[in-house]
C-alpha cells in the first residue's frame, strides 16, 4: 500500500503536536498586488479586510512599481514565458547575461551568476568551490538557508558567536592548518535587524589570510549611501570575496538570485553548482523586471533615502510611544514582547486595527525572545506609519506594555 493508515496517523500526531505547540503556520490570502496597502483574507472565509502591511521585504517598494511591471510585460512580450530548460542547455538569454553585468557592476565586483533563489545560490556555492581540506567559519545566526549549504559541503564546519570579533579570531588562528578559510556571515541580520562588523571582518580575515562571504539579502538595494549594500555601508565595496543576494525582497521582490564575486569562483558556479546545473533558469519576465529594478535605482537613491527616512521616523515614534525595540538603523524593527503568546494577542488586536504584522517566536528566534518583527519600505507614507503608530500605542496600552521594561514584561506575562 502506498500511503497505510499507520503513516497517516503519526502524521496527523505531528500536525497535532504543531498546533497544541501554538507553532502552527497558518496563511493569510491577499486579494491585491504587494505593496503598503493590501487586502487580506484572515482567518481564510472571511471578507478581505484593507490593512498597511509592515511585515513584507518589499523595502523599496519596487514590488508593484509600474515602471517593473511594464518591463515584466516587455520581457514576456520579446522573449516568451518561459525556457524550459536549465541555463547550460537552452536557458539562457542575452537578457540573463545582461543582468548579471548589471548586478557585477552595482555590487561592485567581479563576475556574477544568476540562480533560481538565494536559497539555492547559498545551496550550491560553498560545495562548488570548498572542499575537505578547508574550513567554513560562520556567524551563529546566518540564515537556515546558508546552513543548508553549509551541510551540503564537505569542507569543516565551525562557527563563531554572533559578531563576536574576539572569537571569530580565535576560531581563525585556529584553522590555520586547513588550505583556505572562508567566513560567513549575513549582511543584516533579519530577525534583529542588526549590520554585520563587514569592515573588522574583513580586516580579520586579511591578518589571518581568509576569504569572506556576505549574503546581503537584507541589504542589496537600500543598505549603504548608494544602497550597494553592507560592504558599501562598511566601506569594503570590492573586497567582497563572495556575495550572495536575492532578487526576491528591495529588487523587484519576485523571485531569483545570485552569486557574485571573484572571477573563478563564480566559474567554478557555473561549472559545478548544482542548483544552477539542475534547477530551472530564472524566467525572463522576472529577468527584465530586475534590469528595470536596477536601472531605477542605479539611477537614483531617492528610494532608499526614504526608506532611510521612514525607518528613522518609525523607530523614533516607537521609541518615545515607550515599546521595547531593537535599537539599530537597518529598516527592520523588532518591537520586543519576549512571550509568544503575548505577541500573536498583539498581532492579532493590530489586524484589528488595520495594521498588518506578524508576532515571531520560538523556533524562528530563540526562546522568550518573542517579536513583531516591523518593516518599512519606501512605498510607506508619513500618513500610513502615523496610522500604524496610533495603532501601536492603542494596544500597546491595552496590554500595558508601553514604558515597560524587559523585566516587567516578563514580570507581567512569562517568557
Ligand atoms: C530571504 C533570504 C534568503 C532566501 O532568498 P530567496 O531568494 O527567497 O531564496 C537567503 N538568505 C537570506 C539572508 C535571506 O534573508
Amino acid at each position: 500500500m502506498a500511503y497505510p493508515a499507520t503513516v497517516r496517523e503519526v502524521y496527523s500526531a505531528k500536525i497535532a503536536g504543531i498546533k497544541e505547540a501554538g507553532m502552527f503556520k497558518e496563511e493569510r490570502y491577499i486579494h491585491a498586488p504587494q505593496g503598503a496597502d493590501i487586502e487580506v483574507e484572515f482567518p481564510a472565509g472571511s471578507p478581505p479586510k484593507k490593512v498597511i502591511n509592515l511585515c513584507a521585504n518589499n523595502y523599496l517598494g519596487l514590488s508593484s512599481h509600474p515602471d517593473v511591471v511594464q518591463a515584466a510585460h516587455e520581457g514576456l512580450n520579446h522573449r516568451g514565458y518561459g525556457l524550459s530548460s536549465v541555463r547550460f542547455i537552452c536557458g539562457t538569454q542575452d537578457i540573463h547575461r545582461r543582468l548579471e553585468d548589471m548586478l557585477t557592476k552595482f555590487l561592485g565586483t567581479e563576475d556574477t551568476l544568476l540562480f533560481p533563489s538565494c536559497m539555492d545560490a547559498n545551496a550550491g556555492v560553498f560545495e562548488a568551490v570548498l572542499s575537505e581540506q578547508d574550513v567554513m567559519i560562520a556567524d551563529r545566526l546566518v540564515h537556515a538557508s546558508i546552513v543548508d549549504g553549509m551541510r551540503l559541503c564537505k569542507a569543516m564546519q565551525d562557527t563563531y558567536k554572533h559578531s563576536d570579533m574576539g572569537h571569530l579570531e580565535e576560531k581563525l588562528q585556529e584553522h590555520q592548518d586547513k588550505r583556505f578559510r572562508l567566513v560567513i556571515t549575513d549582511g543584516v541580520f533579519s530577525m534583529d535587524g542588526d549590520i554585520a562588523k563587514l569592515d573588522q571582518i574583513v580586516a580579520l580575515a586579511e591578518k589571518h589570510n581568509a576569504m569572506v562571504f556576505v549574503d546581503d539579502s537584507h541589504a542589496s538595494g537600500f543598505i549603504g549611501k548608494t544602497g550597494r549594500g553592507t560592504h558599501e555601508h562598511c566601506g569594503v565595496v570590492g573586497k567582497m570575496d563572495i556575495i550572495t543576494t536575492t532578487l526576491g525582497k528591495a529588487l523587484g521582490g519576485a523571485s531569483g538570485g545570485c552569486v557574485s564575486g571573484r572571477r573563478e569562483i563564480v566559474e567554478l558556479c557555473r561549472q559545478r553548482a548544482r542548483p544552477y546545473l539542475f534547477s530551472n533558469t530564472v524566467a525572463p519576465v522576472i529577468v527584465s523586471g530586475a534590469i528595470k529594478v536596477l536601472e531605477l535605482i542605479s539611477k537614483t537613491t531617492e528610494r532608499r533615502d526614504t526608506l532611510e527616512q521612514n525607518t528613522i521616523y518609525w523607530r523614533k515614534q516607537l521609541t518615545d510611544a515607550g515599546f521595547d525595540i531593537k535599537p539599530g538603523e537597518s529598516p527592520i524593527v523588532p518591537v520586543m514582547l519576549y512571550n509568544a503568546k503575548l505577541a500573536q494577542d498583539v498581532a492579532r488586536d493590530l489586524f484589528a486595527e488595520g495594521i498588518y504584522v506578524v508576532g515571531f517566536f520560538f523556533p524562528v528566534v530563540a526562546k522568550g525572545q518573542a517579536r513583531i518583527r516591523t518593516q518599512l519600505s519606501a512605498a510607506h507614507t508619513k500618513e500610513h506609519l502615523d496610522k500604524a503608530i496610533a495603532a501601536f500605542v492603542k494596544v500597546g496600552k491595552k496590554y500595558n506594555i508601553l514604558g515597560k521594561s524587559k523585566k516587567e514584561i516578563i514580570d507581567m506575562y512569562g517568557m
